[in-house]
């Protein structure tokens, strides 16, 4: 995608520190980072969320989670990470190629991401579920 900024990290046009590659994944560390040691890992081919990836692919892309995690983890000391991943504008993604972001924490990091609960009128999870599972193919 020729306008794309991780295509271009991709096909070696923008530096990027990277942290591990194979034949259809890649993995660098994010210039804006929410806590130094965040990284994000994605999938050399373009797409612009994770639904528009066949399901093997997100697979591939996601095997090289754990030993990522891990390097991150054991590198920074930290005591534990979040993955995210963005799927449009609305969610906050920026960068419309599919990336997970990977960030290391440390108890009382003084990070803290705002995740307001809601809640159900009686039967209306179950009707969504209903709905939700009719939608699946
Ligand atoms: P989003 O909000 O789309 O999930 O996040 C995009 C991420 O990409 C941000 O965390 C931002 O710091 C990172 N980013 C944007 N441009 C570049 C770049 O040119 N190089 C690197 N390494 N990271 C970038
Ligand atoms: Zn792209």
């Amino acid at each position: 995608m020729p306008d794309c900024i991780f295509c271009k990290i991709v096909a070696g046009e923008l530096p990027c520190s990277k942290l591990m590659e194979d034949d259809t994944s890649l993995a660098f560390m994010d210039i804006g980072p929410i806590r130094p040691g965040h990284a994000l890992l994605i999938p050399k081919k373009h797409y612009e969320t994770t639904v528009d990836m066949p399901g093997e692919e997100v697979a591939e892309l996601l095997a090289h989670l754990p030993a990522l995690a891990k390097a991150i983890v054991e590198a920074t000391g930290a005591d534990g990470y979040n993955v995210f991943q963005m799927n449009g504008a609305c969610a906050g993604q920026v960068v419309p190629h599919v990336h997970f972001h990977l960030i290391p924490r440390h108890t009382d990091d003084g990070v803290a991401f705002g995740w307001p609960a809601g809640g159900y009128e009686e039967g209306d999870m179950e009707k969504l579920a209903e709905k939700i599972r009719s939608c699946m193919t």
